[in-house]
């Protein structure tokens, strides 16, 4: 298709990053040009969107900040599909075709069912596609990709077969739970060590010792976690003491790890139909007695109520301030928005930001920062103990972990590097965004 045939056009302009946007500014930053990518991209459309007469206003523009694996994780595309779906435009203009094909199978299928059926184009500077034309199709890459109906029917016999399996007791799970193994009949046999340090979770849980402790605990004593890690965190403990399966039921389809959430960050595990939910009793011995199970149960939901009331609502408080003013941030949290951190103060000019962005660029900082501090080490200088909390720092901004705790590392770093006197490193404050600094 040829561009004179989308002048006047009805449009959308769609703005994401890439994973490759991202390491380019990554490394530009180094070099102190932060350059943002999505700003670029946006002149260039628009640039483009008005050379070629194309019509839109404000509200057709979808900019992504999140960037999420699974393209209907991501807010906006999600909106935008939606759109597309209901006709609402004529093409959708992106940077390149990869910002929208790019994703999961399924996501594939709804996408380009929702471009074919409502005859939207997909419109890039260099090229202009039409899902009508297979020309146009397989340049996008969907022809790689099984159509979506077929792809339902497989996952359905998949899932049937696996409820099968489990209605006779058997493990369907990729892998054993935590302190069982599978015999050759895929039936769930106790993993001697591991089954230890499930029944002492539980019965020093029940006796009313808190979670951190036990965790504290087992790192401690380098007890290796289910994921083989030499940490002990809140969340690994929380879903070995919510684990029906040690009650000695088989349980198939109780949770399922969904998409990411809205934000991008963390696996939403959900409870999933009804009716697909299946519970087999006595499938393979019990390591927790169903009292003591229960028990814990109760105790869960009073920890989760009080860590809730508790909770610190912002991971850098006492971390960050106004670059123009001095005063401490500030976060509000809202149902069903990002949160958005900003400066109190009446008529302050700096502008507010939305935490995913917020946490993104400290997590370029941080890389940074420890990149720096590796060169340094290299060459034989003493960093100290630099490189270890700035990964922890990183690992735990991209984790669960709770505000408090991200807060705790945040501050130790922050006060190593105001702290430290590295001569290649002597900034005073850093730069983290135009509005913030430390
Ligand atoms: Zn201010």
């Amino acid at each position: 298709m040829r561009f004179e045939e989308i002048k006047d056009m009805k449009v959308a302009i769609y703005l994401r990053k890439s994973q490759h946007d991202i390491d380019r500014e990554k490394r530009n930053a180094i070099f102190a040009t932060v350059e943002d990518t999505l700003h670029k991209h946006r002149r260039e459309l628009l640039d483009f969107a008005r050379e070629h007469r194309l019509q839109f206003t404000e509200d057709d523009i979808y900019s992504e900040v999140v960037s999420a694996e699974y393209i209907l994780s991501r807010p906006q595309a999600r909106k935008l599909i939606e759109a597309v779906r209901d006709e609402k435009y004529q093409g959708v203009v992106i940077i390149a075709p990869d910002r929208l094909t790019r994703g999961g199978k399924a996501d594939q299928g709804l996408i380009e069912d929702a471009f074919k059926e409502s005859g939207t184009l997909i419109i890039t500077p260099s090229q202009v596609y039409d899902l009508d034309n297979e020309e146009d199709q397989f340049q996008l890459g969907f022809k790689n990709y099984i159509s979506h109906l077929e792809l339902n029917s497989i996952t359905k016999r998949l899932q049937m077969g696996r409820v099968r399996s489990t209605r006779e007791g058997k493990d369907v799970s990729s892998k054993p739970p935590y302190g069982y193994q599978k015999n050759s009949y895929m039936k769930l046999i106790p993993n001697p060590d591991e089954a230890q340090i499930v029944q002492e979770i539980f019965n020093r849980f029940v006796k009313g010792e808190t979670m951190t402790e036990i965790a504290n605990d087992l790192t401690r004593r380098g007890i290796p976690t289910p994921s083989d890690a030499e940490e002990w965190h809140l969340p690994s403990l929380r879903r070995i003491l919510r684990r029906e399966k040690y009650k000695g039921i088989q349980v198939f389809g109780e949770r399922q790890t969904t998409r990411k959430s809205e934000t991008g960050k963390y696996a939403l595990r959900k409870r999933i139909n009804q009716n697909r939910f299946i519970k087999v009793q006595d499938t393979h011995e019990p390591l927790i007695t169903a009292e003591d199970w229960s028990k814990a149960q109760i105790l869960l939901d009073i920890a989760a109520k009080t860590y809730n009331r508790k909770r610190l609502s912002n991971p850098f408080k006492d971390v960050l301030i106004c670059s123009k003013c001095g005063k401490p941030i500030s976060v509000s949290r809202k149902k069903g928005q990002s949160a958005k951190y900003y400066c109190r103060t009446k008529n302050c000019p700096t502008s507010q930001i939305v935490e995913d962005r917020l946490i993104e660029h400290m997590i370029n900082y941080v890389t940074i920062y420890i990149e720096e501090k590796r060169r340094r080490k290299e060459i034989g200088m003493d960093v100290g103990e630099s490189i270890e909390i700035g990964e922890k720092v990183i690992k735990s901004l991209k984790s669960e972990d709770s505000y408090q705790d991200k807060n705790d590392l945040i501050k130790t770093l922050v006060t190593e590097i105001k702290y430290t006197k590295d001569p290649l490193w002597r900034r005073d404050y850093v730069e983290l965004l135009p509005s913030y600094r430390f």
